[in-house]
Formats: C-alpha cells, sequence, structure tokens
C-alpha cells in the first residue's frame, strides 16, 4: 500500500533522483511551453494594442531560454560543485516565473477577452497545467507554476463582468486546491516509489552479498571435507572419488591407471619415543614429501589412513610408478636431515605400486588391493622400499 508522506514539499530525499527525473524530459517540456506561450501572445495580439505584448514574450523568451541553458548546463556535469538543491531551486524559480506570466496573461484575457477568447486561453492553460504534471516528482516545481496561473484565472473571473464569473471565480479557486492537494499527494507516491526502489536496490546488493559469502563457505565446507586436516592432503573421500573418476577416464581413454600404497615405517615406535606432537610433524613432513615427488596437479597424493599414504598416478604405467615411488622413498629416507624438518630421528616409508590398464568387468579396488599386497611384502622385506604387484594379481596391469 503506497502512504501518502506529510514532508513532500520539504523532503531532500532523492532529491537528485527526482531533479535528474525532471530535466531527463526538460527539452520536451521546453518545447511545450514554447508551443503555449506562442499560443498565449497570439490571442494577446488578437486583443489589439495591447502594450503588455512585447515585454510579455520578451520575458518568455528569456525564461524559456534561461530553462534550456540550465538544463544544458546540469545535463553536460560541467558543474559538478553546484549542490543539487541550488538546481532544484533554480527548477522552482523557473515554473514560477513562467507561471507567473502564464498567469498574468490569462487574468487579463480572462477579465477583458471576447467568449472565444477566454476559452481558448483557459484551453491552452489547462493543457500546461495538465503537461506540468510530469514536474510533481518535485513537488514544490509544480505548484510555482500552478498556483499564479489557477489563482490569475480565480481573480480574471472574480473581476470580469461577464455572466456567471463568481461561480467561474469559485470554480477556479476550488480547482486550485484540489490540483495542488491532487499533485502533492501523487509527489507523494513518486518520492514513496523512489525509495521503495532504492530499499529494492540495496535488497539486492545485500542478497548479493550474501549468496557470494554463502557461495564461499560452500567452497570452504567443500575443501574442508575432502581435504585431511592434519598434513592438507587429499582425505579418504577425496581418494575414492579422485579413484573412481580415474578408472572411468582410464575405461574411456584405454590408458593406464597406477598406485602406489605407502605406510610410514615403525611409527608406532617414533610416536612412544618421540611423542605424539613430533609424529605428527613427521606425517606432515612426510606429506609433504610425497606433494614434492608428483609431476603436477593430474597426480594426487592422499592421507587415508592414520601413518597411510596412496599416490594416484593416471596415465602411468608400472616402470613410471616404480620410478615414481623409489623417488619419494629417498625422498623421505633423506628428510630427516634436511634443517627444515629436522625431525629427532630417520624416517623411512615402505611402498607398494600397482597399475592396470581398467577395463569392463574389473575394478578399482583390484588395483588397491594389489596395492596394499605389494606394501606388505615390502614391509616384510624388511622396509624401506618399494615392491611391485605380481602381474598375474593385476591381471592386465601395464
Ligand atoms: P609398520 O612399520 O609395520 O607399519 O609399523 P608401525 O608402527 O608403523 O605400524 P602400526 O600400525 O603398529 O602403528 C601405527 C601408528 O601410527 C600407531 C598410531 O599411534 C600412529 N598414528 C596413527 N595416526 C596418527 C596421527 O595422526 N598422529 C600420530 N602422531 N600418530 C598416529
Ligand atoms: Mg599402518
Ligand atoms: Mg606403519
Amino acid at each position: 500500500m503506497v502512504s501518502t508522506p506529510t514532508s513532500t514539499f520539504r523532503d531532500d530525499a532523492f532529491l537528485k533522483t527526482r531533479i535528474e527525473a525532471i530535466y531527463s524530459i526538460a527539452l520536451a517540456m521546453i518545447g511545450m511551453d514554447l508551443l503555449g506561450s506562442a499560443m498565449m501572445a497570439g490571442l494577446f495580439w488578437q486583443q489589439g494594442n495591447n502594450i503588455w505584448l512585447p515585454i510579455w514574450v520578451l520575458a518568455s523568451v528569456i525564461i524559456i531560454a534561461s530553462r534550456g541553458v540550465a538544463a544544458m548546463a546540469y545535463k553536460s556535469g560541467l558543474f559538478p560543485n553546484i549542490p543539487i538543491r541550488h538546481w532544484a531551486a533554480s527548477l522552482v524559480i523557473f515554473a514560477g516565473a513562467s507561471g507567473l506570466l502564464w498567469g498574468g496573461a490569462l487574468g487579463l484575457i480572462v477579465a477583458t477577452g471576447t467568449d472565444n477568447q477566454v476559452m481558448f486561453a483557459v484551453c491552452v492553460a489547462l493543457s500546461g497545467l495538465t503537461l506540468s504534471i510530469a514536474h510533481v516528482a518535485y513537488w514544490p516545481m509544480y505548484a510555482a507554476f500552478e498556483l499564479p496561473v489557477m489563482i490569475a484565472a480565480a481573480l480574471g473571473f472574480f473581476i470580469s463582468d461577464r455572466p456567471g464569473h463568481w461561480p467561474l471565480a469559485g470554480a477556479a479557486t476550488v480547482m486550485t486546491v484540489v490540483l495542488l492537494s491532487v499533485s502533492r499527494r501523487l509527489a507523494g507516491q513518486v518520492l514513496h516509489a523512489h525509495r521503495l526502489a532504492a530499499a529494492n536496490q540495496a535488497l539486492v546488493e545485500s542478497l548479493g552479498a550474501r549468496g557470494k559469502a554463502l557461495e564461499q563457505a560452500c567452497d570452504a565446507l567443500e575443501r574442508v571435507s575432502r581435504t585431511d586436516p592434519l598434513t592438507g592432503l587429499a582425505n579418504r573421500r577425496q581418494r575414492d572419488s579422485r579413484l573412481a573418476d580415474e578408472w572411468e577416464r582410464g575405461l574411456r581413454s584405454g590408458g593406464p591407471l597406477a598406485v602406489v600404497a605407502i605406510d610410514v615405517d615403525h611409527f608406532k615406535r617414533f610416536n612412544d619415543t618421540h611423542g605424539h606432537s613430533e609424529g605428527d610433524r613427521c606425517l606432515k613432513a612426510v606429506a609433504e614429501m610425497l606433494q614434492a615427488g608428483l609431476r603436477g596437479p593430474i597426480d594426487l597424493a592422499a592421507r587415508h589412513g592414520g601413518e597411510e599414504f596412496m599416490l594416484i598416478l593416471p596415465g602411468v604405467d608400472r616402470a613410471g610408478a616404480a620410478s615414481i615411488a623409489e623417488r619419494v622413498r629417498v625422498m623421505v629416507a633423506t628428510c630427516s636431515s634436511d634443517a627444515g624438518f629436522a625431525l629427532p630421528e630417520k624416517v623411512t616409508i615402505s611402498l607398494g605400486v600397482a597399475a592396470i590398464h581398467p577395463a569392463p568387468g574389473r575394478s578399482v579396488h583390484e588395483l588397491t588391493i594389489a596395492a596394499d599386497a605389494a606394501l606388505y611384502r615390502a614391509k616384510m622385506a624388511g622396509r624401506n622400499r618399494y615392491e611391485l604387484a605380481a602381474v598375474d594379481s593385476v591381471a592386465a596391469a601395464a
């Protein structure tokens, strides 16, 4: 529901928007003013030797030209330092001056003209008033034009001696008040519409910002849900989904897929000797070495258990996977002496390497089971080494 603000007259809210709305139609309105003024001047002229005619025409031309210059100056944006209140005041002054001129002409014609002239002048004035309702976005401007025109018409009827001039003067007075009150109400509704539009815009912006924050929170949550908090590597969940994806990709491309199952050697002993937090530091160091040993984002290093890791190597065959496994084994074995890690004792890992060409009827579990079996053999064989999955344990191994 539209409420009618009571402070429209002095309300500065959205003044710039409202003034801009008026300036956006300024040239059309000036054109209509020119036309109306020419008609009024014609009526003056019809009345005979009216000494006011040249003064009236000159004043009209000056006011209309000034309005045009002001409108162009505002639209050019060359005067950003002039406060919007001053532009608003100039609009009211021009409208008031124009209203006085139109009112003067109308009052004179109504008081002294023929019936035809009066009828014509009233029509022109009413057209002017109707068109200038477009100025209701800034009500003082509308009122500044409407008041002198209507008061002059009422006065003109009042002092004329034509039959029925009293009721006509009364009607003009009533119409003045009605027009003022209706236009003010309309101005309130326009202002209210501006307020709603601004509130709407603010709402859209805040919704946009909230949506973005929500999106970021979702991204963060999604990242957390697939990341191991201690090492920052992929967790078991991400490992499983990546394995499934790479299996599908391998089915389509016919290329190999390799995995390396990794377990830290004698880690229980390490923990017992140096404490759990040193153990954590050790796991982080191992994770960094694994990550550093990969070829890039196509490979994935995951921590899927306490001190158990896995490398997923798409497009890599057994030999390639074996050389990556050996590389990371050496990196881990030497990292404890690296000043950046300074682990209290040498840490080693055992690795099980398996590769397969994904094929219908086979499953990715065969690959991981084969890698685990190879890892077990590496442990049995004395640790700090890698073992390759037996060829027949992964039938289609590369
Ligand atoms: P093996 O060489 O046969 O693998 O022997 P291990 O001692 O490494 O194997 P075991 O499975 O007996 O011990 C694994 C240890 O890893 C036990 C557990 O306390 C430790 N562990 C598991 N998760 C974490 C962790 O997040 N932080 C730390 N500090 N220790 C962990
Ligand atoms: Mg283990
Ligand atoms: Mg272990």
